[in-house]
């Protein structure tokens, strides 16, 4: 098949229903949860705020329109390699920079929701990939691996999402040897339901943080604060992500679409 049937192929199966389109971004607004750094780590990123310009009133008499407020990495959002100091010194590295063909690329997902539901602290390690490989095949170069958990139910609730204690967050996220593993397969990137793409714990492994180190390193990329992993197949899906062509920037709120068969 031609290119350009393909693309009229897709556009007719979206329009009849064939295919679906997956919407695996939270609401973003004044009560979308950022991430909580404690103090030895620096500043933390503010939360989002809508400010109003007009209401169709006096400051806009036909029109409404507000000005926002919010860090780059708040609510659902993507991670450029700038975002990490692995990544600072790479080749066209800022969200403005990367090549757009890697805005829209396959997804495979791996469901961890059962392990995490007895264990928030769950890790999932290569061993854990290559079993889901033994199942569902390997995992093809260029794809997202997307860490299904199930914590985007804890979204609209900012303590149950973050889940932190005297010791630290607990949240589910990758080991270091499963990034490294990816990396070996080819991934284009990291994806979790969680506020960040590592585990609440991961500022003690070696090294710290490996989605964010490794990744990032590698000029792959993170997503973070995923929904509705439940809704997509473990291969066969293809994810739009796209985002915003900030100058210099070290990554973006993004909206998530996922294309997956119907059914
Ligand atoms: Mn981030």
């Amino acid at each position: 098949m031609n290119a350009s049937a393909l693309i009229s192929g897709v556009a007719t199966a979206i329009a009849s229903g064939a295919i679906s389109v997956v919407d695996l971004t939270a609401p973003l607004g004044p009560d979308t949860p950022v991430l909580y750094l404690p103090p030895q780590f620096g500043k933390n990123t503010p939360r989002f705020k809508m400010h109003e310009i007009s209401a169709y009133d006096g400051n806009g008499p036909w029109w409404a329109w507000g000005w926002m407020e919010l860090g780059e990495h708040t609510g659902t959002h993507f991670d450029a390699p700038s975002h990490w100091i692995s990544g600072k010194d790479r080749p066209d590295n800022t969200t403005d920079k990367l090549p757009p063909r890697d805005f829209v690329a396959p997804a495979v997902v791996i469901d961890c929701s059962r392990a995490v539901a007895e264990d928030p602290d769950f890790l999932l390690t290569a061993a854990g990939v290559r079993a889901w490989e033994a199942e569902h095949g390997e995992i093809e170069p260029g794809s997202w691996v997307l860490m299904r958990s199930d914590w985007h139910h804890r979204n609209t609730n900012a303590q149950a999402f973050l889940n932190a204690d005297e010791n630290g967050p607990h949240s589910p996220g990758p080991s270091v040897d499963c990034i490294e593993y990816l990396l070996s397969r080819g991934a284009i990137g990291f994806g979790s339901e969680c506020v960040g793409t590592d585990a609440g714990g991961a500022a003690a492994f070696e090294p710290p943080f490996p989605a964010h180190a490794l990744m990032l390193g590698q000029g792959k990329y993170g997503l973070a604060s995923l929904c509705h992993l439940d809704k997509l197949p473990p291969k066969g899906a293809l994810l739009l992500v796209a985002p915003l062509k900030i100058v210099g920037g070290t990554g973006s709120p993004v909206r998530v679409l996922a294309l997956t068969p119907a059914g």
